[in-house]
């Protein structure tokens, strides 16, 4: 999509500090980090948000989390935690859907 910003990411249009790429992710550092790791995973294709999803997404939206545990794994994280975000209302803020890893702090729980 020609206004969203990831997809201009992906594309190579924005600058980004990328931790990992292959045919179909993309992966970058955050640009406003809430952990000491901070990374977001990204489908190259556009889909807006996880409610959108439909039964084709499924393998897709798969790909992201094993993505996360292949980008953990290289770098000998093994306690991290996967968020999505879906609808401004619980943050989501760039309607690209993607995959935040946060690790390197303690976390508490229920999330804020
Ligand atoms: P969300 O709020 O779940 O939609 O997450 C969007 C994330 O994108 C936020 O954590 C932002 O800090 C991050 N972000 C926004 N612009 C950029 C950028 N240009 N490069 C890297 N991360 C970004
Ligand atoms: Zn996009």
């Amino acid at each position: 999509m020609s206004d969203c910003l990831f997809c201009k990411i992906v594309e190579g249009n924005i600058p980004s500090s990328k931790v990992y790429e292959d045919d179909q992710y993309y992966a970058f550092n955050d640009i406003g980090p809430q952990a000491p790791t901070h990374i977001l995973v990204v489908a190259k294709r556009h889909l807006d948000r996880i409610s959108s999803m439909d039964d084709g997404d499924c393998a897709m939206i798969g790909g992201l989390f094993r993505t996360a545990a292949r980008i953990c794994a290289e770098k000998n994280i093994e306690d991290y935690r996967l968020v999505i975000n879906n609808g401004a209302g619980v943050g989501q803020s760039v309607f690209h859907i993607h995959l935040h890893i946060l690790a390197g702090r303690p976390m508490g729980w229920p999330p804020g």
